[in-house]
């Protein structure tokens, strides 16, 4: 069965094709500038490129290109589109209507249109992609994956914010949480590691990445998460700030005379370690400038671990026997001193890693003491199959 896997932004999409009779990915690409000056696509097969360099103006044009790229002559994985059994997109936010992944059916749209109004770059975008697959793939099942869903298994005294009901009941205002997809990887992965049920596992999930979150699974499913509303709270981020006083908000507004579009992109796009440092939001950078004697650059390391204490700490309190952390994305998989940074403390409550063995990158690794209480992983995430794997069983 080979399975497309897509996931649509504003002006990309990336793709994935799957054989999913042995998980293998046959193909993957990335299309950029889609509706801007420049379109590109370059798809990867093993160590061969290709690239088509076109005007897509919009979604359609660019699912049609990334089918020219599947099925070409001489650097195509297909021969007909045909071949392709399923497509399965990622999809943000789903509110409180989508609690797994599903058929795309009328009321999935319709959800999908509601809640545009908390992911309102994201959700018309991967509606985009969806409608594009309809059009030119008109017989396919099409499944949805969304980044919430994982989380719906939280308990209304972790969801909540502290404000007037109301607005929960008027406005769906509460806690979403995202990176599910990932969460979710994670969790099932850790409990084959350890070797049990996932619906016996209580552990931590740290995606650690451009956007991070963090997440407390109890009995194998979301408890609490760092994220909210939208992907802005929580952790301290590549270049979102995460937690905040609200009246900082407001201050900030009154202060420069900022509309919401204003303070929204003073938050999402010019915060975090990028706003911080003054340096760069990528954490390679981020490591050397603060070698190199940078103090902006090594206060903003600081503050994401510091950062990300305080959430593994707490939600070890609030869930109880935790069995694992586990540290995955960008920075989890790959940022040895930041996963020693953010575990260094933790030695009060038995809890230590070992230094050689966390001397790793990616792949599925423990890398806590033989003696630690708590097991502590690194594991590499994989969305894609996870969308895979889900469009499979459901079509
Ligand atoms: P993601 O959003 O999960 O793709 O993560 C991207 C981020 O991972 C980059 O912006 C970097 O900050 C971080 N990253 C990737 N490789 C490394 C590395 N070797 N050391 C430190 N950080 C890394």
């Amino acid at each position: 069965m080979k399975i497309l896997v897509i996931n649509c932004g504003s002006s990309s999409l990336k793709y994935q094709l799957f054989d999913m009779d042995n998980e293998e990915v046959l193909v993957k690409g990335l299309v950029e500038r889609i509706g801007i000056d420049g379109s590109r696509l370059k798809q990867e097969k093993g160590e061969d490129e290709f690239i088509i360099e076109e005007d897509m103006k919009d979604h359609t044009q660019a699912v049609k290109h990334v089918f020219d790229a599947l099925t070409d002559e001489d650097n195509g994985v297909i021969s007909n589109l045909s071949e392709i059994d399923a497509v399965g997109h990622r999809f943000v936010h789903g509110g409180e209507k989508i609690t797994s992944s599903v058929l795309i059916d009328d009321e999935v749209k319709k959800a999908v249109k509601e809640y545009s109004k908390f992911a309102p770059l994201h959700n018309p975008a991967n509606m985009m992609g969806l409608e594009a697959c309809e059009k030119l793939l008109p017989n396919v099942k099409n499944v949805a994956v969304f980044d919430t869903a994982f989380h719906q298994s939280m308990p209304e005294e972790n969801f909540l914010y502290g404000i007037d009901y109301k607005y929960y009941e008027e406005q769906s205002i509460r806690k979403y949480g995202f990176h599910g997809t990932s969460h979710d990887f994670i969790t099932q992965k850790t409990a084959e590691l350890l070797g049990k049920d996932q619906s016996e596992l209580n552990m931590i999930s740290c995606h650690l990445g451009n956007g991070s979150s963090i997440c407390a699974v109890k009995d194998g499913r979301s408890y609490d998460t760092s994220m909210g509303l939208t992907p802005l709270e929580g952790l301290v981020m590549g270049t979102r700030s995460g937690d905040l006083d609200p009246a900082v908000v407001t201050f900030l507004m009154d202060e420069y005379g900022y509309d919401t579009k204003k303070i929204d992109n003073v938050l999402n796009k010019e915060s975090g370690v990028l706003g911080v440092s003054g340096v760069s939001s990528d954490f390679r950078d981020l490591e050397d400038a603060a070698n190199n004697g940078n103090k902006r650059a090594e206060i903003a390391l600081k503050m994401f671990a510091n950062r990300a204490k305080r959430y593994i700490a707490g939600y070890m309190a609030e869930v109880g026997n935790v069995e694992a952390i586990v540290f995955t994305g960008g920075i989890g998989e790959n940022s040895i001193t930041m996963r020693e940074d953010i575990m260094n403390g933790f030695e009060q409550f038995g809890i230590k890693i070992d230094s050689e063995k966390n001397n790793v990158r990616g792949g599925a690794h423990l890398i806590s003491t033989d003696d630690s209480r708590v097991k502590v992983f690194v594991v590499a995430t994989n969305e894609e199959l996870m969308i895979a794997r889900d469009t499979k069983r459901l079509v």
